[in-house]
């Protein structure tokens, strides 16, 4: 059975790129804050469950999700948050178990999710990974990458996330990502402990 490797971080701070990194050295990585945007539209059982909890107008006569609306109904209440991620973690977990099966063949595979440590879903991993980089560097990487947003919601995103100081001591690996150390080295470090920590 292959370690199970999560992979996170704060906002921006670079754990989709440090992920692509293994990824092109051949590691299968799951990408669970995409995974559960793609469930949402495409798991027949999460959409009735999404539907009868908060309206046929979650989806589109399309059915397409409406997550204009969604993300309206839940923003401001974290009771409803807390409903429709008590539906949407328990589909993400199944659709990870059955990957973990596909993918068996590999030393150890890597999940990648913004929030690990803040859900206790890193008790079910073997080890975890966090990238770090200053708030202010990251900042300035998001607002570069999504033209949409406005530096006052990155920072209210950050608000709600785990601290610095919380990740280091949870993680058993950390990446630095402010510009001082190169990634691809780092990553091979670390693909090289992993491998030796199985064999
Ligand atoms: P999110 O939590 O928003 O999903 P993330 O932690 O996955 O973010 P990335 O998307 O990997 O972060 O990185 C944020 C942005 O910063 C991307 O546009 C990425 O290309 C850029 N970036 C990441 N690392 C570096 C670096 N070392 N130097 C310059 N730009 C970088």
């Amino acid at each position: 059975k292959p370690l199970l490797i999560g992979v996170t971080g704060g906002i921006g701070s670079g754990k989709s790129t440090v992920c692509r990194i293994f990824q092109a050295m051949g590691v299968p990585v799951y990408y669970a804050d995409d995974r559960g945007k793609f469930l949402m539209s495409n798991d027949e059982g999460l959409i009735q469950e999404i539907k009868k909890e908060f309206g046929e107008e979650s989806y589109d006569e399309n059915g397409a999700l409406n997550r204009e609306y969604l993300a309206k109904t839940v923003f401001a209440d974290t009771d409803r948050l807390k409903v429709l991620n008590s539906f949407v973690h328990p589909a993400v977990a199944r659709d990870f178990e059955t990957w973990v099966n596909i993918n068996s063949d590999h030393p150890y595979l890597l999940k990648e999710a913004a929030l690990l440590y803040e859900i206790g879903s890193y008790k079910e991993l073997d080890k975890t990974i966090c990238v770090m980089a200053p708030k202010k560097v990251r900042i300035e990487r998001v607002l570069l990458r999504d033209i949409q947003r406005k530096k006052e919601q990155v920072e209210q995103i950050m608000s709600k996330q785990t601290d610095d100081a919380t990740r280091r001591n949870l993680a058993d690996y950390q990446v630095s990502n402010k510009g001082d150390l190169l990634l691809i080295p780092q990553v091979l470090n670390i693909h090289e402990e992993l491998l030796n920590s199985v064999s």
